[in-house]
Parts: structure tokens; C-alpha cells; sequence
């Protein structure tokens, strides 16, 4: 590392670029070659510096060694191989943590994204935006079994999480660099990345960006991705409204339980008062106990959480606010 820098100021050569793109590769040999081609085109045109990333998320094919060659040819190109398949979002965050640019784009390296778009993207970037979505307007995917799943996924995710755009689902985006690297990336979250930067502040934006169906191989996900999705839907919402106050969640379902007991409780002693029904024999009687002891639990569990997330918070650090920035503090 300490070698690398002295070498970088020895030719007065800037190490970071502006911008890097990060493309996951599981099983694309027959695309790799051809999407290489794309990006560099598109991203020579732009003339900024740049880093191509290829993360090889435990290809079984020949993908891993057409990587390597590229990048043998093209200094320019990084790869990134994994031990095995990880999935699409560890890919994408091994991107992010390998990546240098001010700027960094995502895209797939089946061909099916377009890389001229990135072009679009940086535009809105320099306008000010810390986050471009690219939007499939015109996708070319399968009808009943991705695009109506998907338009309704993204329905019901903007309106849950309140972030408005039409296409989480398209991996072609664009993100400024100091937002992207504060993101924690978990499971299959990766396109949720837009709602966990503008909870974090992010000013986001969208574009239409071009879409072709996949020309070689198969996709990599069918119809159980949608019901995925919508679990990570409620862990994202929980997160989002509740990560720092969980006992309202939970304390919230004992209260109510709570509550329930409680008036099942008055209907016994009522039915015994006025109705002459014997308290033991009522089912009313087994219920009140029952919500009783789930109120207590979830009133406990509760408070768990609440150990936990601050457990959470202080071992890692992790303030409850993100500044953009500061004058005068060094
Ligand atoms: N991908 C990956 N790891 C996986 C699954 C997919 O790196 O476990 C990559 C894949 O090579 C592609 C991108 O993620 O570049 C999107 O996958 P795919 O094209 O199968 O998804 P679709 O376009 O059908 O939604
Ligand atoms: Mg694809």
C-alpha cells in the first residue's frame, strides 16, 4: 500500500478516479467479453478517469479466466473472485469496498442494461443528485412471471418507504461515492440501496435508461425473488421507522394484547355476574390467560431489543445521524 503511494506521487498520477463501475458476474462467459466492450466504449467517451470492477461472484463457467484477461490487457479493469456464490448483493458490496471513484455505477454484465446510459447517469449526478435510478421503461423481460411482479413490488415498495421511483429493480444506477460507502448492504438488499441513502439524506432522482432481453445464458432468479422481496420489504420498513425504537413495535403489540386480556378477562367476570356462567368452565377464562402471558413476552422482547440496538450502535459506532458535512472541524 505504502509502495503504491509513493509510486502514485512519483508520476504525479492521481489515484482516485472519478468514477468506477462495478459490474457482479455469476455465469456470464458468453456476454463477458462483449459487456467489457460496452462499458469501456461508453465510459472512454466520457473522458474522466475511471476503474472498471468485475466481481466474479463464484462463476462455475469460464467467466473467472476471461476476467482475468481482460484485465491483464486493460489496467484500468479490476477483478474481485469469490470463494464461491455469494449472491448479488455481497457482488455488489465487494464492489463498493473496492471501489475508489467519487462516483459509482452499478450495472449487469448480461448485456441487458445499456451501457450508454452512464453518460445520463453522471449528468444528473453533476446536477447535484447523490443517487440516479435508472428506470426500465421499456423492459424486455417476460410479462406475467418478472414485469407485473415487479411493477407491483415497486408500487408497494414507494409507497411503504415513501421513496418514489418506479424501478428499484434495475441494477443500472448511479450513486456519488460518500453516500454509497455509508450503506450497509445485508442479504438480498441490494435494491434497496436507494431507500437506505435517502434515509441517510440522499437526494435521489430517476431516469428512463435502455433495457434488451438477455441474449445469452439464463437469469439467475424467477418468480420466488418477489416474495423475498416483499420479507425484505417489512425487515427494510422496521428498520427504517422502528430501528431505534423497537419497543414501540413490540411494546405496542403487548399493550394491545394487553387491552385484549383485559376485556376478555371483564367478559368472564360479566357472563359470571350476569350470566351465572362458571369462570373455570369458560373458554374466555383459557383466552385472558393466554394474552396475558403474550402481552408479558412481548413487552420483554421489547425490551431485548432495545438492549440490542444499543448494543448494536455502540460497539460498532454507528451514530443515529449522518452529517453531510462540517466548517472549521477538522
Ligand atoms: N448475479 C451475481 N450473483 C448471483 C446472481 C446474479 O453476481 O448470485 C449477477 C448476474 O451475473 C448479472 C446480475 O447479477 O450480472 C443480474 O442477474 P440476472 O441477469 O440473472 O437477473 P435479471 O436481469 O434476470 O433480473
Ligand atoms: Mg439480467
Amino acid at each position: 500500500m505504502a509502495r503504491e503511494i509513493k509510486k502514485a506521487t512519483a508520476s504525479g498520477k492521481k489515484t482516485v478516479p472519478y468514477l468506477s463501475v462495478v459490474l457482479p458476474v455469476y455465469n456470464e462467459e458468453e456476454s463477458i467479453e462483449l459487456q467489457y466492450r460496452a462499458v469501456n466504449d461508453s465510459v472512454k467517451k466520457i473522458k474522466k478517469t475511471y476503474e472498471i470492477i468485475f466481481v466474479n461472484d463464484g462463476s462455475s463457467d469460464k467467466s473467472p479466466e476471461l476476467l482475468d484477461k481482460i484485465a491483464v490487457k486493460d489496467k484500468n479493469v479490476k477483478v474481485v473472485h469469490f470463494r464461491r456464490n455469494f449472491g448479488q448483493t455481497a457482488a455488489m458490496a465487494a464492489g463498493i469496498d473496492h471501489s475508489k471513484g467519487e462516483v459509482v455505477v452499478f450495472m449487469d454484465s448480461d448485456l441487458q442494461n445499456e451501457a450508454g446510459d452512464i453518460e445520463n447517469l453522471l449528468k444528473k449526478i453533476e446536477e447535484g443528485y447523490d443517487v440516479v435510478s435508472g428506470w426500465r421503461k421499456n423492459r424486455q423481460d417476460k410479462l406475467i412471471s418478472r414485469k407485473i411482479p415487479s411493477r407491483i413490488a415497486n408500487w408497494l415498495i414507494s409507497r411503504v418507504t415513501k421513496v418514489p421511483l418506479h424501478d428499484l429493480g434495475c441494477s443500472l444506477k448511479a450513486y456519488r461515492g460518500e453516500v454509497l460507502r455509508q450503506v450497509h448492504l445485508y442479504g438480498e438488499m441490494h435494491r434497496f440501496i436507494p431507500v437506505h441513502a435517502s434515509w441517510i439524506g440522499a437526494s435521489i432522482t430517476e431516469i428512463p435508461v435502455g433495457h434488451h432481453a438477455r441474449q445469452f445464458g439464463k437469469s439467475k432468479y424467477g418468480i420466488k425473488r418477489t416474495f423475498k422481496v416483499m420479507l425484505d420489504l417489512i425487515t427494510v420498513k422496521f428498520m427504517g421507522s422502528y430501528f431505534t425504537k423497537p419497543i414501540y413495535v413490540f411494546g405496542g403489540t403487548g399493550i394491545v394484547t394487553l387491552i385484549l386480556a383485559f376485556l376478555s378477562g371483564l367478559a368472564v367476570i360479566l357472563m359470571k355476574l350476569l350470566m351465572k356462567v362458571d369462570m373455570t368452565g369458560n373458554p374466555l377464562f383459557m383466552l385472558t390467560i393466554v394474552l396475558l402471558i403474550l402481552a408479558a413476552i412481548f413487552i420483554q422482547l421489547g425490551i431485548i431489543a432495545e438492549i440490542m440496538i444499543r448494543v448494536y450502535h455502540e460497539s460498532q459506532s454507528i451514530p443515529p445521524y449522518r452529517v453531510k458535512k462540517t466548517v472549521n472541524i477538522k
